[in-house]
């Protein structure tokens, strides 16, 4: 068993209390939270679906933002993730390490922290639904999948 001076970061500290290192670490990189989402604009309580369609500026092969130094210049909609967002955003999977996190959960077996692999998140993340990237001629609504709900 660790204790808390030899545990990792991911377990002993809060989000608060990462160093922007760290919090940059925790993402697993599952994309999921670089899908379109689909609500009604004129209802902000009414659901929201997840489509597989993937943000214009996604990698799907390469399995990340292609430019994630200029995100926000690059996508409008493209909104960076802080302490307040993460608490605001109940849209973000419940697989998010960051949601996982904010509710004092533990990260799933298959993060790539635990594992050291990049590869091991994608049957997990946005790869396992078959995403399209966005394009003019798409129409979200023909592209809303299930979110996972029991991936943990
Ligand atoms: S949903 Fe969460 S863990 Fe997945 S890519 Fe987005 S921020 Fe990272
Ligand atoms: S700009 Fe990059 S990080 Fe932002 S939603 Fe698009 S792919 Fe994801």
């Amino acid at each position: 068993m660790q204790n808390n001076e030899t545990a990792p970061f991911w377990e002993t500290k809060t989000l608060e209390e990462l160093t922007p290192q760290e919090w940059e670490a925790l993402c697993d990189g599952c994309g999921l939270c670089c899908l379109n989402r689909l609500q009604d604009e004129d209802d902000d309580t009414a659901p929201i679906y997840l489509t597989r369609v993937a943000c214009h500026c996604y990698d799907i092969n390469a399995g990340q933002c292609s430019d994630y130094a200029n995100r926000f210049k690059r996508v409008e909609g493209c909104m960076g993730l802080t302490l307040e967002r993460v608490a605001e955003y109940d849209w973000l999977p419940e697989t998010c390490a960051y949601r996982l996190r904010h509710q004092g959960k533990p990260l799933p077996s298959w993060h790539p922290l635990i594992t050291k692999n990049r590869n091991t998140v994608r049957p997990h993340g946005m790869h396992a639904l078959n995403p399209v990237l966005e394009s003019d001629d798409l129409e979200l609504e023909d592209y809303i999948v299930d979110t996972f709900s029991d991936d943990l």
